[in-house]
């Protein structure tokens, strides 16, 4: 087992929670966060409001260890915004944990944001040129700038100005001492959805931290729209006409619970079906099915029923495995110390195993699985990769990596086989996946390099010579 199969566990993007008019909002937020914490574990923050200030509490590390109860207890108020963050653009440290609180005459407000914007450093020189001072290497934080360049204006219309200069991807929350916005980029990529508890509103990036906190659905925010929540109730604007709905298929994929709903389609079934259309699309004749834990057993379990192959439990992840635990050094690593996973010898061995997984990225993680398998003496392996192969790297904040180290981008899919080691491998079809996803209009951008944004000069230049 590598680091970087160690390592890649941890790099996921960000999520964000959003409460208004309900006692305790920090408490509620502290929840919310903890049912999105797999959307990131490196930094968390909480903004809370009693309608006379903004006061807000954020730290490196994950949830429990930001909010110890005494920590939690001092931020009272009935409105709150919340933030788990993977590094996306900003990189690490404690600068660049959200939300972000600004000061001013006009009015405080908190920010916090999902996602990334493409044309950040066109309009970051820009405001620099024009006087603005930046705290952090977030893109976040330039919305707060370009709105507080339209001071003249009522907040609102501040806000829908701003947003038309921004291109990407965003679901973002802002709090001020009374009032609760959140917004979505015209494509929608990234999700976020609204509930009601007890009299008041709740606003997550997933369904599953509605659920976790007891709220009751009401509707996804939609591509292009602002929510507006305040003592009178909830509104709906809009900042553009020019919307089109286009949310990251690798939500369903591999980064969303798997009990969380997304545009009415629940992330368990989209994945089911993922696996079933797969067996269909390439059947191959096995004893077992096996999935790679967490993200692939949904799949895994659609490919074992579509297939008649019974499905097995052939790996076995380790729930406490995490950073803070000592890598094992190389000695120990050849000497086959798996901190995360960990192949069942007695289901394995002499099995002709069909192994699912949901992507493959780097393809660390299936070379590893491979070998495991074989030395616990699996007599064949089949590898069926549930999504179609990753060729071009995301820039709307999934960590999909550069096109140099995206393994399907340089090889065929036979070359793959013969560097992962399995006997046979096949990826879902673009189609199969559209089906899986009922036909909805959907991002696939690291599949077919249609990317449904301008993308901007600078950002083909960090990925090398433009090649993708
Ligand atoms: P790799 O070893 O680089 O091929 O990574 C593939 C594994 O990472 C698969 O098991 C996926 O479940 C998981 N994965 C896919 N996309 C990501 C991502 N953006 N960040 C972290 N892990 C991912
Ligand atoms: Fe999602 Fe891929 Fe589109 Fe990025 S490029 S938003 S990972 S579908």
């Amino acid at each position: 087992m590598t680091e970087r199969m160690f390592d890649r566990e941890l790099h996921e993007e960000c999520g964000v929670f959003g409460v208004f008019n309900i006692h305790d909002a920090a408490e509620l937020t502290y929840y919310g966060l903890h049912a999105l914490q797999h959307r990131g574990q490196e930094g968390a923050g909480i903004v809370v409001s009693d309608e006379t200030r903004l006061l807000g509490v954020k730290n490196e590390g994950n949830v429990r260890f930001v909010f110890p109860e005494n920590v939690l207890k001092k931020l009272t108020g009935q409105h709150a915004i919340g933030h788990v963050r993977y590094s996306t653009t900003g990189g690490g440290g404690l600068l660049n944990v959200q939300p972000f609180l600004f000061r001013h005459g006009s009015g405080d407000f908190a920010l916090c944001h999902n996602g990334n914007i493409v044309n950040s450093k066109q309009l970051k020189n820009r405001l620099e040129r024009n006087g603005s001072i930046f705290q952090s290497s977030s893109d976040s934080e330039i919305l707060a700038h370009l709105i507080q360049r339209e001071t003249r204006k009522d907040r609102l219309d501040a806000i829908k100005e701003a947003l038309i200069y921004l291109e990407g991807a965003f679901a973002f929350l802002l709090l001020t001492k009374d009032k609760l916005y959140a917004m979505r980029d015209k494509h929608g990529l990234r999700p976020l959805s609204i509930g009601k508890f007890n009299g008041g509103y709740v606003i997550a990036s997933e369904t599953c931290a509605l659920d976790a906190v007891g709220a009751t659905f009401i509707k996804d925010v939609q591509p292009g729209e602002i929510v507006i929540i305040d003592k009178h109730g909830i509104t709906y604007d809009s900042y553009t006409p020019d919307t089109e709905e286009k949310i990251c298929a690798m939500e369903y994929i591999y980064f969303s619970r798997p009990d969380s709903d997304l545009l009415g389609l629940n992330v368990h079934r989209s994945r089911k079906a993922c696996g079933r259309i797969l067996a269909k699309e390439a059947p191959v004749e096995a004893d077992i099915v096996i999935g790679v834990p967490d993200s692939s057993l949904s799949a895994a379990s659609g490919y074992a029923e579509a297939s008649g192959i019974p499905y097995e439990m052939g790996l076995i992840k380790n729930k406490y495995s995490g950073r803070t635990f000592i890598e094992p050094s190389q000695a120990l690593r050849e000497k086959g110390v798996k901190m995360k996973l960990a192949p069942v010898r007695s289901v394995i061995a002499g099995q002709r195993v069909i192994l699912i997984d949901d992507s493959i990225v780097r393809g660390t993680t299936s070379m590893k699985i491979v070998s495991m398998l074989k030395d616990m003496g699996a007599k064949e392996v089949h590898m069926r990769i549930a999504s179609p192969p990753i060729i071009a790297p995301c820039f709307y904040g999934v960590d999909t990596s550069t096109i140099e180290e995206l393994i399907s981008a340089t090889n065929s899919i036979e070359a793959l086989r013969q560097l992962i080691g399995a006997d046979s491998l096949a990826f879902l079809s673009m189609d199969g996946l559209s089906e899986a996803l009922g036909h909805r209009s959907f991002c696939h951008a690291c599949f077919t390099k249609e990317y449904p944004t301008h993308l901007y000069d600078d950002i083909k230049e960090a990925n090398k010579d433009g090649k993708f």
